[in-house]
Formats: structure tokens, sequence, C-alpha cells
């Protein structure tokens, strides 16, 4: 038999947990499907890392109190709660593969006055999951875990979703099942957008490093690969990533090659133990534009690239349950309904940060270690302190373009290099969709 409900929920991360929680807070009969049976576990590459305190990102800047043990979204104006761990966070910094580096802040400085300078808190996710989970168990809202969606059906009277034998309607339904969204590829919202490549990630989980940063987020190029140290919300414990555009590159070799042969990085880890490993694949399209079709809303990472992070998918649950509630109140169970919805997250995500696409490019098809040093030595100071990486892929692309005379100058061998990588951006993009399995 169908279970009807005013709004059926797919998927449990954070922005599916906070549709659920303002969705019974506002007094809709909803539920909420989730394909884990218990959405608190991550298993999948999440540093965690939640930004932007201190700063403005996306129209919003996070505050975090360890003594009401509240995450609070000032400018939305709501808070969740977080009783668990966590770190301070002061910035990025890009590492050669020589051991040049690079900072986007002063770390020793700013860690003299943590709450005034930082700039990010690593934090458990799996404790705000649960924080998020409890209040929805609180709001009433009907919970089904380890319910795996796997169809999706508009009637006249509502969307009807299945999943293990059971079906749910709704009068609309949010997905928020995250990075390639089945439902996204069920409603054929992925057929006009572009297909950039298959991202591959794996991680170790590392404690005892000792990364000569204070805290933040690494990014190391070496030769052989492009690595990423990031602070947790554990003292002295890292996660160390490798990411590639190519599915068939075994990323574990070079793992090891990191942490037991490198000469200049594997001090950093001597003496370190592994406390776990995470991996995840993904196909990445380009944002969607209007994240709405037939009454069903994709929210969160169901709509975006790749990463629209933990405090952007949660405010686009807050956001899309409380315009679904006027919809229902106004009767107006339609696009018209949502619209609120729809045209934050243009201005918010999709105007400023839409065509932010990630380039599939492997620095060390270019690049010899040398020219990498050369290129990160030039930076000499500081840039803005920050964790927004939107400001800092920005900051990084102006700052070279700014220094592209002197690199003329210095070095006519590596500027012609880089000209030639620009050149071949076509080829670049052709090789890496032709690489990864898209599915639309
Ligand atoms: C490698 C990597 C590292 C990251 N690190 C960070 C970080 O440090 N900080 C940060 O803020 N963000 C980080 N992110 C981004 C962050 O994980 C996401 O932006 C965020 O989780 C998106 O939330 P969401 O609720 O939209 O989707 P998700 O968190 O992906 O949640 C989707 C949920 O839907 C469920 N689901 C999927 N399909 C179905 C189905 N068919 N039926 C039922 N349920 C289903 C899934 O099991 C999952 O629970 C990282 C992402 C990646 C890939």
């Amino acid at each position: 038999m169908t279970k009807k409900y005013d709004l059926v929920i797919v998927g449990g991360g954070p922005a599916g947990l906070m549709a659920a929680r303002v969705a019974g807070e506002n007094g809709l009969n909803a539920a909420l499907l989730e394909r884990k049976s218990d959405m608190t576990r991550v298993g999948r590459v999440d540093g965690g890392g939640l930004i932007p305190i201190n700063e403005y990102m996306c129209g919003e800047t996070l505050t975090y109190s360890p003594e009401v043990k509240r995450i609070g979204f000032p400018v939305s104006g709501f808070s969740t709660k977080y009783d668990g761990p966590y770190q301070d966070m002061y910035g990025f910094r890009f590492y050669s593969p020589g051991g040049k580096f690079f900072s986007f802040g002063d770390h020793e400085k700013q860690k003299k006055d943590p709450k005034k300078n930082r700039v990010g808190v690593a934090i458990d996710k799996e404790r705000m999951l649960k924080g998020l989970l409890e209040d929805v168990e609180a709001a009433g809202v009907d919970v089904f875990p380890g319910t795996n969606v796997t169809g999706i059906e508009t009637k006249k009277s509502g969307v009807i979703v299945t999943g293990n034998g059971e079906a749910f309607e709704g009068t609309f339904v949010i997905a928020a099942d995250g990075v390639n969204s089945r439902i996204a590829q069920l409603m054929g919202m992925n057929k006009n957008r572009k297909y950039i490549g298959m991202l591959t990630d794996r991680v170790w989980h590392l404690e005892g490093v000792t990364i000569p940063q204070v805290a933040g987020l690494s990014f190391i190029f070496t030769t052989y690969g492009f690595f990423f140290v990031t602070t947790i919300c554990h003292e002295n414990q890292y996660h160390l990533g490798i990411s590639t555009y190519n599915p068939r590159v075994d990323l574990e070799p070079n793992l090891k090659r990191i942490v037991y042969e490198d000469n200049v990085y594997s001090p950093w880890f001597k003496g370190a133990r592994k406390t776990g490993e995470t991996s995840c694949v993904v196909n990445l399209f380009s944002p969607i534009k209007e994240p709405f079709k037939d009454n069903v809303l994709f929210v969160g990472d169901s709509a975006w690239l790749l990463e629209l992070t933990n405090p952007f998918a949660i405010m686009c649950g807050w956001k899309a349950s409380n315009a679904i509630t006027l919809a229902l109140l106004d009767g107006k169970i339609n696009k018209e309904g949502i619209s609120s919805y729809l045209e934050w997250w243009q201005k918010t995500f999709y105007e400023p940060h839409g065509s932010d696409e990630f380039k599939p490019i492997t620095l060390e098809d270019f690049l010899s270690a040398d020219d990498m040093d050369y290129l990160v030595g030039l930076i000499k100071e500081p840039l803005v302190a920050t964790m927004n990486f939107y400001k800092m892929l920005h900051t990084v692309g102006n700052t070279y373009a700014e220094l592209f005379p002197v690199i003329q100058e210095e070095r006519p061998d590596v500027m012609e290099k880089l000209m030639g990588m620009v050149n071949q951006m076509d080829e670049i993009e052709e090789n890496a969709r032709k690489a990864g399995f898209p599915n639309r």
C-alpha cells in the first residue's frame, strides 16, 4: 500500500536530514528515505571540515560555539546541534615536489587568537549527522532507513517514489540523494549537463603526522600525483588523499610512495599510524541551473558538481523545506510555489559558481618537478587567509596571471609549457570525458 505524505525526502545526508527536520518542525506530514541502514555512518571520503568561520561564502558565515554545542547560520537564521570534537583551521597551503610552499594566511600568527582568526573548523561529520537525526526524530518525521529508492513516477495526485518493494507518495519530493543522484538520472536531469569526467579519491587516515602547517588543508603537487592532507577534528590526525581523473590509475602505490619513499614528504609520515582508509568515485556533471521538475526539488550535491560542502547542503535542506511549506500553505503545488528556493539557488550558487569548473588537469603531464618548484616558490608572502574554495581558486588564478611577465622573463620555458597547457584545454577535457564512464 502506498503511504501518503506532504513531503517525501530521499537521502539522509546533511541536506536531507535538515530538510526532514524543518518539514517536521513546520508541521508537515513527512517521510525520510535513506538507503543506508545507519544514515549517520559516512563511509566515503569526507574530511568534515566546516567552513566558513569569520568570513562570508555563498551569503553565509558560520558560527560554532563549543559552549552551547551548536553550529549557527546567522544570515539564514537557524542553528544545528553539534556536540563532537573540533579543531580550528587557518587556511590552505600549496606544496611543490621539492618542498617549496605558499600559504593562504599566516597560520602561526592567526593561531595566536583562534576565535578571531580561524577561517574554518574541522568537525566529526558523523556526530553532526547524529545531532540532525535526533532532531528529525523529535520532529515526528517518519524515517525509513535501509530504503534504496529505485523508482520515481509522477501522477496527478503526487509523486510516487519506490524502494525495497514499498511505495511512498508525496505532494512534493525532495531529492537529496547526493552527487550522482539516482533520482536526477531517472528523471532525465543529467541529459543537458556537461560531463566533466570521473574523479577518484583514495584516502588514508593517519595519526602521528608531523606536518609543518598549523591546521588547514594542504595540496601537494608531485611528479607522481596530486595529494591533499587535511586537518580533521582530532589533534595530530590527518587525512592524506590522492585524486585522479583517470579511473584506470591505481592510487594505492602512489600513497605508499609519498608516505614511505618520497625524500621530501616521507619525513612528515615517519612513525605515523594508519587508522583507516576511504575512497570515492564520482562522475562530475556541471551544476543544474533549475533543480526542479514535476514537483521534485533537487537539493544539495544532487544538483551540484561535487562538493557543495556540508554546511551549504544543510542550508539547501533548510531553505527547501521552508519553501515547500509555503507552497503547500499557499496551495501552489508547482514551480511558482517554490520559486523562492529556485531564485535563492541561482543567486547564491549557480550564478556565482555554476561555471567554476574543476579543470581535469594533471599538472605533472606538463610540468617537471623543477618547474613546479619554481612556480610555487614565486609566491613569497601569505595570500588572503581563507578556507573558501572558490576564493582560493580565483586568488591562485589572479596571482599567477599577475606573475606572467615575471615568468616570461625568468623562465620562458615554463611559460611556454603553461601556454601549451592552456592551448590543449579542449583536448585535456575530452580525454577526461573519454576516460570516465558517465551514467546519465
Ligand atoms: C572527497 C570528498 C571530500 C569532502 N570533504 C568535505 C569536507 O571536508 N567538508 C565539507 O563540508 N564537505 C566535504 N565534502 C562535500 C560533502 O560531503 C557534500 O557536499 C555533502 O555531503 C552533501 O550533502 P548531501 O546531503 O547533498 O549529499 P550526501 O551527503 O551525499 O547524502 C546523500 C544521501 O543520500 C543517500 N542516497 C543516495 N542514493 C539513494 C537512494 N537511491 N535511495 C535512498 N538514499 C540514497 C546516501 O546514502 C546519502 O546518505 C566532500 C566530498 C567529497 C566527495
